[in-house]
C-alpha cells in the first residue's frame, strides 16, 4: 500500500516545530523520542507502519485549538487518534505528520437522565460510557467488539457499530452533538442535547468523516433505559449458506432481534478454545438475541425458532441464565482476538443487502480456494455487515499482497451485489484506492469539495479515504 513521500521541508524543520509545540503543552505531553513514538506507528491494521514526526496529547479543547492553529501556521499535517484500534489504518501516521491523541481527555462532563444524554470528552472509552450510567439503569447502545479499548472519538470518526446496532442503530443514530476544532483552530459546536438541529445536518456529516474535517474533543450521546430482560439463542447449521438463508428469512419476517451474529467454523473453534463459551461443533453458528419483558422475549423467540427450524439446524439452544448469556457473548466479543492468536489476518468490513448473504458467502469460499488463503467469517449478519478475516502469513514473501488482492475482490463483490465498501470500520488507508469501484469521479469530487471547506490546505489525516490520484492536486 503506497503512502505519499514525506515532505523534506517539514522533516528539516523538526526542531523549530517541536519548540513551538512545547510552548503550548507541558513537556510530558509532547513526545518525539523515536523509542516512544514507536507505540503510535500503527493502529490495529498493523501490517502497515510508519513512525510519526511527533505525538501531542492535549488535555482540553483549548489546548487542541492552540495546537491545530500552530500546526496550520507551520503547514504540518495532523493525524487525530483515539485509542488506535482502527482496522482500516485510519490512524496510521506519515513520517512528516503529528499524531494528536485525545487519550488524556476522558472525563464525563454532564449526565442528564431526565433528557437522556451524557456529555463526555472524546477520549473516553466506549464501554466506560455505559459504565458511568449503568448503576442508574441506563446504557449507551453502540457496542463495537473493541469497546473496552476504543474511544468515542474514533467511534464518531468511523461511525462505528456493534452487535446490538441491528436494533439501536450505529453511532450516528446515538450522537446528539459534538465540539470540534478545525485545522485552523476554530472551535465549533455542532448539534446539542436535543434531537436534530436547524440548517444542514452537519452532525451527520461529521459522524463518519474519519478525522478529515476536524478534531472532535467532546460529544453529547443519547443514553437509553436498560431493557427489562434479554436472551440469546444459539442456532448451529451444517453450512454457511443455510445459516445465511436463515438470517435473510428472519429479517424478511419483520422480527427485529437486538442482534444476529454469525460465526463460521474457524472462528467458532478459535473463540471456543479462547473463552470456553460452550459453542457447538458446527459449520456455522448464529447468536440471535431478543429483549423486552418475559412475554415479549418468549413471543419473539417463538417466531425466530420456528423460522430457524425450517432450515434444519443441527443445534438450537436458548440461554438458560444471565451467566450463560454473558458467556455466549464473551465468545463472540473475543472472536477477533482469538483468531489473532492463531494466525495473522486481515479483517474486511463490507456491507451487503441481507438477501445476498448466501450468495456472497458462497463466492467468498470460492475466492478462498482461488487464492489459496483461508477465511474465517464473523459478522453482524442482521444488518448485512460482513467481516471476512483473510488468513495469511506475514513472514511469507508475497502473502500480504495476495491477501490485499483477495480482500479487494471481496469488497468489489460487496459493491457488485448492491452493498458498499464499509459498514463500520471506515475507509481509512486500507480501502482508499477501492473508492473508485464505488464512486465515479464526480461523486469523489463532491466529497473532496466538502473537505476543501473545512480543511482547505488538506492537512488533516493525509492520504486517507480518497484515492491518491484523485486527491493528489489538492494534497500538493
Ligand atoms: C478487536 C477489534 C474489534 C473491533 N470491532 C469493531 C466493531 O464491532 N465495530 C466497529 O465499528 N469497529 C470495530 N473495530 C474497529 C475500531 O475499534 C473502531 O473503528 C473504533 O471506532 C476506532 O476507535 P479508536 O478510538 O481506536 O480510533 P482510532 O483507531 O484512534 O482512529 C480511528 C479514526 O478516527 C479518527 N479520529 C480519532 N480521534 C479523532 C478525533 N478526536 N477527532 C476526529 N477524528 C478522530 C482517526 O484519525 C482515524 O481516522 C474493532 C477493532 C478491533 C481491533
Amino acid at each position: 500500500m503506497q503512502m505519499p513521500t514525506a515532505s523534506a521541508d517539514i522533516l528539516s524543520r523538526k526542531a523549530e516545530i517541536m519548540a513551538r509545540l512545547r510552548q503550548i503543552l507541558p513537556e510530558n505531553a509532547v513526545i518525539d523520542d523515536p523509542f516512544e513514538t514507536k507505540a503510535y506507528e500503527c493502529d490495529a491494521l498493523s501490517a502497515y507502519r510508519c513512525p510519526p514526526l511527533a505525538v501531542v496529547l492535549p488535555s482540553s479543547t483549548e489546548e487542541t485549538a492552540a495546537l491545530l492553529k500552530a500546526c496550520h501556521e507551520m503547514k504540518v499535517p495532523v493525524v487525530p487518534r483515539g485509542a488506535g484500534t482502527s482496522l482500516a489504518g485510519g490512524a496510521l501516521p506519515t513520517a512528516d505528520s503529528i499524531i494528536l491523541g485525545v487519550a488524556k481527555m476522558a472525563d464525563v462532563l454532564e449526565t442528564n437522565y431526565a433528557d437522556r444524554y451524557i456529555r463526555v470528552q472524546s477520549g473516553r472509552t466506549n464501554l466506560s460510557i455505559t459504565g458511568a450510567v449503568e448503576t442508574d439503569g441506563f446504557f449507551y447502545a453502540p457496542d463495537p467488539s473493541s469497546q473496552l479499548a476504543c474511544a468515542i472519538a474514533g467511534n464518531i470518526a468511523m461511525n462505528s457499530g456493534g452487535a446490538h446496532c441491528l436494533k439501536y442503530g450505529v453511532t450516528t443514530n446515538n450522537l446528539l452533538g459534538v465540539t470540534m476544532v478545525t485545522m485552523q483552530g476554530e472551535v465549533l459546536e455542532i448539534g446539542g442535547a436535543h434531537l436534530d438541529a436547524a440548517g444542514y445536518d452537519l452532525l451527520g456529516l461529521i459522524c463518519g468523516s474519519e478525522g478529515q474535517l476536524g478534531v472532535v474533543t467532546e460529544a453529547t450521546l443519547r443514553i437509553l433505559a436498560k431493557p427489562e430482560g434479554a436472551r440469546p439463542v444459539l442456532v448451529g447449521f451444517d453450512s454457511n449458506e443455510v445459516a445465511g438463508a436463515c438470517v435473510s428469512d428472519i429479517i424478511r419476517a419483520g422480527v427485529l432481534p437486538v442482534a444476529i451474529e454469525f460465526m463460521d467454523r474457524p472462528v467458532i473453534r478459535a473463540a471456543e478454545n479462547f473463552t470456553h463459551a460452550g459453542y457447538p461443533d458446527v459449520e456455522a453458528l448464529l447468536i440471535i438475541e431478543v429483549e423486552g419483558s418475559e412475554a415479549e422475549i418468549k413471543e419473539q423467540l417463538d417466531t425466530i425458532t420456528k423460522i430457524a427450524r425450517k432450515h434444519n439446524p443441527v443445534e438450537l439452544r436458548e440461554s438458560q441464565s444471565p451467566e450463560e448469556s454473558a458467556t455466549i457473548w464473551k465468545g463472540r466479543k473475543a472472536a477477533f482476538g482469538a483468531m489473532g492468536q492463531i494466525n495473522d489476518y486481515m479483517c474486511l468490513d463490507g456491507t451487503i443487502p441481507v438477501s445476498q448473504l448466501p450468495e456472497v458467502l458462497r463466492r467468498i469460499t470460492a475466492l478462498s480456494k482461488q487464492y489459496g488463503l483461508g477465511v474465517g467469517n464473523v459478522f453482524h449478519a442482521g444488518d448485512g455487515n460482513m467481516h471476512p478475516l483473510i488468513l495469511y502469513d506475514a513472514n511469507k514473501p508475497g502473502d500480504l499482497e495476495k491477501c490485499e488482492n483477495m480482500g479487494a475482490d471481496i469488497l468489489k463483490l460487496c459493491v457488485e451485489v448492491g452493498g458498499c465498501l464499509t459498514g463500520e470500520h471506515g475507509v481509512g488507508m486500507e480501502k482508499r484506492e477501492l473508492m473508485h469501484s464505488q464512486f465515479n469521479a464526480e461523486d469523489l469530487e463532491v466529497q473532496m469539495a466538502v473537505k476543501d471547506v473545512f480543511d482547505p490546505d488538506w492537512l488533516l489525516n493525509p492520504a486517507k479515504v480518497f484515492p491518491l490520484n484523485a486527491s493528489e492536486a489538492r494534497r500538493s
